[in-house]
Order: structure tokens, then sequence, then C-alpha cells
């Protein structure tokens, strides 16, 4: 895409007229999709994030809320098995966390750091806040360079998700804690996906004050509507981020409804073994189709098609009310991540794909 030029008479910030903002994926508002295409939960969230959203609203709205959500840190703290909710920073989503962190630490004319295909809203980030960011393409078979741990002092922050999106693969936990010692600045962990994989890196946390988590109640909890998010780090770290914030940057309802999730533990259990197979029965019919499918660690799976393209499929999907996320990525490929829905709604995708993949000769 080429840039729009800023008009000269703009009256917003040069960085801000320049650039290109981020598209969410689709948010259609009927009930009529079949939608596996930004990695929400398939199934509704447990019974008791309802009764505590329930008795929040009873209990005194016309107040504001504990400003750093003090309750879910420390549930959170206990779950999670970290020293004290001081290692706990919460937030309206976890992007208003990814927010917060390159306020914190990436100034005018100083850059970012990701690697190449991931998640595209660091950049933007970077963008508003009139910094450069640099991408560090995979080697294959997802693996990152040795040129991703390293750097001079103007890069200021580097990001890993983690799992990756679109891939749906990790780094493991004694590579993350290499890199990020050898990187000269923080490294944030985005663990938005992590509670869908076989390990984290919470454990590193105590290890190295140059590693930040971030987790989100979105993908595992079943609450995207709700917005709730957080990081973990050393309690230096997370005091200094708290200044950033807004003063009530989570609401009473999210406050209570979150600290009710975190508490969950058996519901996320069952809800992670039930997307977990659901995933690799995906993953074997896609492979079955012709696909080459990314194993997956996360609560979606990429997948390519040898011989066919991806837009037409994904166009053919939507026709047919099943809604998958087709990516593109310039210099890298394209393809589809299907997000791991209901067994019925795998089932009506399969059977559609199976359709476009007949009809488009195959
Ligand atoms: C979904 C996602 C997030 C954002 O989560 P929210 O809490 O809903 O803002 C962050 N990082 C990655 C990689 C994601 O896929």
């Amino acid at each position: 895409m080429t840039q729009p030029s800023p008009s000269p008479t703009s009256p917003f910030r040069q960085a801000l007229a320049r650039m290109q903002p981020y598209l969410p994926g689709e948010q259609p508002q009927g009930g009529k999709f079949v939608k596996l295409n930004t990695n929400e939960n398939a199934y509704p969230p447990p019974q008791a994030v309802i009764d505590a959203i329930t008795a929040a609203a009873h209990s005194g709205l016309q107040r504001y809320p504990e400003p750093t959500a003090l309750a879910f840190r420390r549930r959170a703290a206990e779950v999670l098995a970290l020293p004290g909710p001081d290692w706990v920073l919460a937030g309206n989503g976890s992007d208003e966390i990814l927010t917060i962190l390159v306020r914190g630490f990436v100034g005018e004319g100083q850059r970012l750091r990701l690697p190449y295909p991931s998640y595209i809203l660091y950049r933007t980030l970077a963008d508003i806040q009139g910094a450069a960011w640099e991408q560090i393409p995979f080697e294959s078979g997802w693996k990152l360079p040795a040129a991703f741990s390293e750097g001079d002092e103007s890069l200021k922050l580097a990001f890993l998700p983690n799992p990756n999106s679109p891939s749906g693969t990790v780094v493991p936990p004694d590579e993350v804690l290499r890199i990020a010692e050898s990187l000269p600045c923080p490294l944030v962990v985005d663990e938005a996906y992590a509670d869908f994989a076989d390990t984290n890196c919470l454990s590193l946390l105590q290890q190295s004050d140059k590693i930040i988590i971030t987790r989100t109640l979105s993908k595992a909890y079943s609450l995207a509507g709700l917005r709730f998010g957080f990081a973990l780090a050393q309690p230096q770290l997370i005091a200094e981020l708290g200044k950033i914030k807004d003063s009530y940057n989570c609401d009473a309802l999210s406050i209570a409804a979150a600290t009710a999730a975190i508490g969950a533990t058996e519901w996320q259990a069952e809800n992670r073994r039930q997307i977990l197979a659901t995933r690799e029965r995906l993953a074997a019919r896609l492979a079955e189709l012709g696909f080459d499918v990314t194993p997956s660690q996360a609560n979606f799976v990429w997948c390519q098609h040898p011989r066919f393209s991806h837009k037409q499929l994904h166009e053919f999907l939507k026709r047919n009310q099943v809604l998958v996320r087709y990516m593109d990525f310039p210099g890298w490929g394209d393809g589809l991540r299907i997000s791991v829905g209901t067994e019925a709604q795998i089932d009506a995708c399969l059977t559609v794909l199976q359709r476009a993949l007949a009809e488009a000769g195959g």
C-alpha cells in the first residue's frame, strides 16, 4: 500500500498523519456466520463470571473502581504462583497493555522489533509513537535467527508472540531466556495463546528482569467482549508501567469478571482439553484435504494449500457463511488461519472447504 501523504495543513502529528490504521479481523454483528476468523473462544464463559458481573452491577457502580484492579492481581498472583500482586499490571485488554509497553520503552525516533510474520499491531503502536519498527523473518520451521537477539542501543523493545500468530508455533522457554539475556532491551513475550500451549515462560520472570509477559482473558477465558488483559514482570517494572496507565483503566464489572475468570481453573482446564481435541481433529482433516498444516499450540491452525488460491478459498467460505482469516504477508506468502471453534462449527467449515476444493478441481 502506498502511504497517503499527510496534508500540509493537518493539525495532527506527522507520524499519525502518515500512518495506516490497524485493521482488526471482521466482526459481523449478525448471528449467521460460523465465525472462525479472530481466535475467540467458541464456548461461553463460566457461570461464575456472569454471577460476578451481576453482583458487581448491584454493588456500587456510582463509585470509581479500585484503580489497580487489586482483587484481580491478588487472585492472578495466587493462581499463577507468583510472589504477589506487585508482579501484575491489569489493563483494558492486552492490547492496552501493549500500548502501555510501547509508550513506556520506545521514544520518538527509537526502534522496536518483532518477528515476521507475526502480530501486526506492534507495528501500528510504533507508528503512533513516531517510532521505527523492524521485522526479523522467521527461519524455516518457525525458528528465530540469531539476528533476533542482536542489536544496538537504538533498539528499545522486542516483541515475541509465543505461541506465535499466525503459525501457532512456540519458541521454547530456555531459548526465550537466552534471547532476552542477549538483547540490549526488554523482551515482551506475548502469551495471548499460552493457555493452549505445552509450555510458557512464567518461570523465567524470577530469573530475568528483561522479560515481560502479557496475557489476555479474550482467548482462553472466553471474554473477548469484556476487554481484560495483564502484564507480568518483576515489581520494579510493573511499578514504572503503572505510571502510564489511565487512573481507572479497568472498570468495576470487568475487574469482578476477571477475578472470577482467573480463579475458574477447572473450567479453564476442561475448555482447553476440548479445544485441543478439536484442534487435532481439524489439523488432521485439513492434511487429508491436501493442506500443509503447521502443528499448532494455540486455538487456531495455520494452513496452506500447495495448489489452490487461498484468497479464493476464503471467498468461497465467506459466501457460504464461514468466516476464516485470509492472511497475506508480503515477501513471505499467504494462507488461511482457522480458529478452533466448536465441533459443529469445525464440521461446517470442513464441509464447505471440501466443496470449495472439489469445485476448484481438487
Ligand atoms: C488476541 C491477541 C492479543 C489481544 O488480546 P486482547 O486482550 O483481546 O486485546 C494480543 N496479542 C496477540 C498475539 C493476540 O492474538
